[in-house]
């Protein structure tokens, strides 16, 4: 394993606070929600209560700290887990209070590392899934309302299933949803980036 940076985090006990306010707010409306309406409707959402307030209670617990990306130095707020920066666009995690910049190498069990796809693209030939060179590759698609569009997108001989295309929210813009390519390999997530001008480091 190569060595890599580190910062330390802060937990951000505003955050901390207000999500386990919501929690308790959830809490209660679930449970108010079983005393005046015991039809299925009313507990169906009771249940959903219940879950929103476990999720913003993890919220608090795992995902409220302040720290400095280690790789360019932004300040992030509300991290926890794994990590994009918003400033440089780096991966990291989150682990004994430490904020770590990804192993080059890592790669995920799941296709996390998430990178928007620019117009015109330009894919590296490395695998999705590993990281080493490609040997093919498997046309993907995706279909919004926003846009809707194939790509194609290199394995190697062993990996398929590394990659896929989803959305997310981007905030300030007008057409908020925006297509992302989810990969399961660091080492492709920034060679894909450096390739479309948007480099960490
Ligand atoms: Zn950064
Ligand atoms: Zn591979």
């Amino acid at each position: 394993m190569e060595i890599v940076s580190y910062t330390p985090v802060t937990r951000s006990w505003r955050n901390t606070f207000l999500r386990l306010l919501f929690g308790v707010i959830f809490a209660a409306a679930g449970v108010l929600l079983v005393f005046l309406r015991p039809d299925p409707a009313g507990i169906l959402i009771a249940l959903l209560c219940v879950l929103m307030c476990v999720a913003v209670i993890w919220a608090a617990i795992a995902n409220s700290y302040t720290g400095a990306c280690p790789t360019c130095g932004a300040v992030q707020k509300a991290v926890g887990g794994m990590h994009r920066c918003g400033n440089c666009l780096a991966y990291g995690e989150i682990v004994e209070r430490q904020y770590r910049q990804m192993q080059p190498d890592c790669v995920l069990n799941a296709p996390l590392f998430a990178a928007l796809i620019p117009e015109p693209c330009y894919m590296p030939k490395l695998c999705t899934g590993c990281g080493m060179t490609s040997t093919r590759s498997e046309r993907l698609r995706i279909i919004r309302t926003e846009f809707a569009f194939d790509l194609e997108v290199p394995f190697c001989d062993l990996h398929r299933g590394t990659a896929e295309l989803g959305s997310e929210i981007a905030e300030g813009r007008k057409h908020p949803n925006i297509p992302v390519l989810r990969v399961a390999s660091y080492r492709f997530y920034r060679e894909f980036l450096k390739l479309n001008g948007r480099g960490v480091e």
